[in-house]
């Protein structure tokens, strides 16, 4: 992850370090508070399915912007309608995807079921979109943010500095000057090792300027459970901490009852009283909190609606269509099809799981996602999107327009033509502006900065049609603790960067949009040198917003 000596620092929470025993003792308690609220997993080192581990969690919240925060909450209610129209926009998909699927076999895939379906009619023209917009701030927009003329001219001041490559714990620690005094702006960067060799700490306005969206997720919008669950225990740990006071600066998080409530609708306008929701999901479920709690929730709340959980596989082998092409395990009709599974090539072994995928897709169950919002979902239709007029194809208002198109950073084809030709020059000149994403979910699969080259250097020029080139976005520091299952006692303080999802529930036709919601929100932060975030995949770890205002009243400085 790029990050250097001038990445600014968000101001903390509260003041840290914490003395060595207070610590200990709260950060074991939390552990336990951890496992027995659920914010746990299983393991992947030593799986069994009869035990969990705590799921890695960061102590206490991590600061982010209110504005920013409350900006958007209230854009993704315009995102939601964006997607479904994107969704249903079969000429935007098919030409946004044409030179993909020649060369990336599991989109082509997917697109096939797609043209099957457009040939045959949909059966169910209801879509359930929950979608999760993921978004980070960015801290480096020069034409916005006055910090980096003011670090740059005291840098220059310093040839100490400016000479040598800064140690990594060197940063500068904005958004720290409003209505506080100097000592202690110089503790907390002194608490924190951050008070460079020159003394510079202060003096910016802002330690971000506003935030870019990371990806939309379409399918398998994980953390429903888990966002609201690290509000919970890091809630526990600010009382434990005699903080109390600070957990209004947290905001509510529903995200389960949102979502959940998001399948029920469909399920009511499915209108059978004896169908029941299907759950797609893994082979195994290491994640498996943020998915049985979903269950638990529509189980206690509508007793009426039963919840089935399964595989592609097992789908292949109990299901079909009955007369009216409702979708039958055994007996039992489907009304809703919630996938948490799906999105990646490994789960789909055999020709069978795809043949499940589409039996799915032509029945009459309302799919979460349908094929085309999946396709929706894809990297290259988020490039497409970002691209200059394309927006009003799929809004009306010029001022959302606007809003919209500010959330998009920089996003290039890398499409056999000149244009993606001429980004594909610009990848191999400054690599270590950007990243490189293929069309897959789940973390894991992106290139970043100097590996860019020889990663395209390795494909044929159609096979860089399966990817696209994104600008790296250079969010601000926080420092605190990270706890892990298995690792040190007491945790260190280290450098943290986190990534804010937005959930939205979106239901309707091509025609008619007839639920339209935000639904709740989860914080990820990983160590700021990892390129990437996965909690399951075990780089990151729940957080939860802790909502700062540029006045700086509620956070410690
Ligand atoms: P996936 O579908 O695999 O989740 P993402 O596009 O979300 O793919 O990328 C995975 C992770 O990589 C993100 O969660 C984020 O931590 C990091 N990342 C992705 N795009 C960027 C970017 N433009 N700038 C900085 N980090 C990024
Ligand atoms: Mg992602």
């Amino acid at each position: 992850m790029s990050n250097d000596e001038n990445t600014p620092v968000l101001r903390g929470c509260i003041k840290l370090p914490l003395a060595n025993d207070e610590l200990l003792e709260v950060t074991s308690k939390a552990k336990d508070y951890a496992i027995m609220h659920g914010a746990a997993m299983r393991s992947k080192t030593a799986f069994s399915p009869d035990s969990l581990n705590f799921a890695p969690f960061v102590l206490v919240p991590s600061s982010f912007p209110r504005k920013e925060f409350e900006k958007a909450i209230a854009l993704q209610p315009i995102i939601n309608r964006l997607m479904h129209n994107v969704a249903h926009d079969e000429e935007f998909i098919t030409t946004t995807l044409a030179e993909t699927i020649k060369v990336d076999e599991f989109t082509a895939n997917l697109f096939n079921i797609y043209r099957k379906v457009l040939a045959h009619g949909f059966t169910q023209r209801i879509s359930l979109g929950m979608l999760r917009s993921d978004l980070m701030l960015e801290s480096c927009c020069p034409e916005l943010s006055p910090m980096l003329h003011h670090v740059e001219n005291n840098m220059a001041a310093s040839t100490a500095t400016a000479a040598a490559p800064a140690p990594a714990t060197t940063t500068t620690v904005a958004a720290a000057t409003a209505g506080g005094g100097g000592d202690d702006d110089d503790d907390v960067a002194e608490a924190n090792g951050k008070v460079d060799n020159v003394g510079i700490v202060r003096a910016t306005k802002s330690a971000y300027c506003c935030w870019k969206q990371v990806e939309i997720n379409t399918i398998a919008s994980g953390f429903g459970h888990l966002g609201p669950a690290s509000k919970t225990i890091q809630s526990f740990v600010l009382r434990e901490l005699g903080h109390a006071e600070k957990l209004k600066h947290m905001p509510k998080n529903d995200a389960l009852a949102g979502l959940c409530d998001g399948m029920v609708k469909a399920w009511d306008i499915y209108g059978k009283p004896e169908s029941v929701i299907l759950f797609i999901i893994e082979d195994i479920s290491y994640n498996i909190c943020d998915q049985r709690f979903h269950e638990f929730y529509i189980r206690e709340t509508y007793p009426h609606i039963k919840v089935l959980r399964r595989t592609l596989t097992e789908v292949h082998r109990e299901g079909k269509l009955g007369q009216r092409k409702e979708l039958l395990l055994g007996t039992t009709e489907v009304a809703v099809i919630y996938f948490r599974a799906g999105y990646e090539p490994a789960h789909y072994p055999t020709q069978g799981e795809w043949d499940a995928r589409y039996l799915m897709e032509t029945s009459l169950a309302i799919k979460c996602p349908s094929i085309h919002y999946h396709l929706a979902g894809t990297k290259k239709v988020q490039q497409a999107l970002a691209q200059p007029a394309v927006l009003e194809r799929f809004i009306n208002d010029p001022e959302e327009i606007k809003a919209v198109g500010k959330i998009f950073t920089g996003l290039y084809s890398l499409d056999d033509n000149d244009a993606g030709n001429a980004n594909y020059e610009m990848a191999l000149r400054t690599p270590e502006k950007f990243v490189l994403k293929p069309q897959r979910e789940g973390g894991g699969n992106n290139v970043y900065g100097v590996d860019i080259p020889d990663a395209l250097k390795r494909m044929t020029r159609v096979e860089r049609s399966a990817w696209i080139l994104m600008d790296l976005i250079h969010p601000p520091l926080s420092q605190g603790y990270m706890v892990r299952p298995g690792s040190e006692m007491p945790p260190q303080i280290v450098d943290m960067v986190s990534e804010l999802g937005i959930f939205g529930v979106v239901i309707g036709d091509a025609d008619t949009i007839v639920h339209n919601y935000q639904a709740g929100h989860m914080l990820r932060t990983k160590l700021s040198t990892a390129n990437e975030g996965g909690v399951a995949a075990g780089l990151g770890a729940l957080d939860s917003p802790y909502l700062i205002d540029s006045d700086g009243e509620e956070g410690y400085y």
